[in-house]
């Protein structure tokens, strides 16, 4: 399987990724954890009465974190296999990963009978 189209799909998304994140506040660190980006401290200034407010707001980050995060893991997952020249293969059974299913989300790394 010819991979290099995929991987630039791949490196392009994991830029937007991580460019997503550290707007929201986080970087990588050496260990590869996502980590809070020193001197970025927003919420340092709360008015008392907006505190209701920003519970909600920091929900809503922590969870759109969550997603990013998650995300990030899954295209490097996908970035793993075409280094170890697994890419197309489903992790769960070995079983081909399908071209139109790549094409539509290059950072699949099960088929689509083995979605988590
Ligand atoms: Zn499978």
């Amino acid at each position: 399987m010819n991979t290099n189209e995929s991987k630039q799909k791949l490196v392009l998304e994991l830029e937007i990724i991580e460019k997503d994140l550290n707007a929201l506040g986080r970087q990588l660190n050496a260990e590869g954890d996502w980590v809070i980006v020193p001197n970025n401290t927003p919420e340092e200034h709360a008015d008392p009465l907006d505190e209701a407010n920003q519970t909600e707001e920091l929900a809503a980050k922590v969870a759109v974190l969550n997603v990013l995060e998650q995300r990030h893991e899954q295209v490097e997952r996908a970035l793993r296999a075409i280094e170890n020249e697994t890419y197309g293969i489903c992790e769960e059974a070995g079983c081909p990963i399908g071209k139109a299913r790549l094409e539509a989300n290059p950072s699949a790394t099960t088929c689509i009978n083995h979605t988590a």
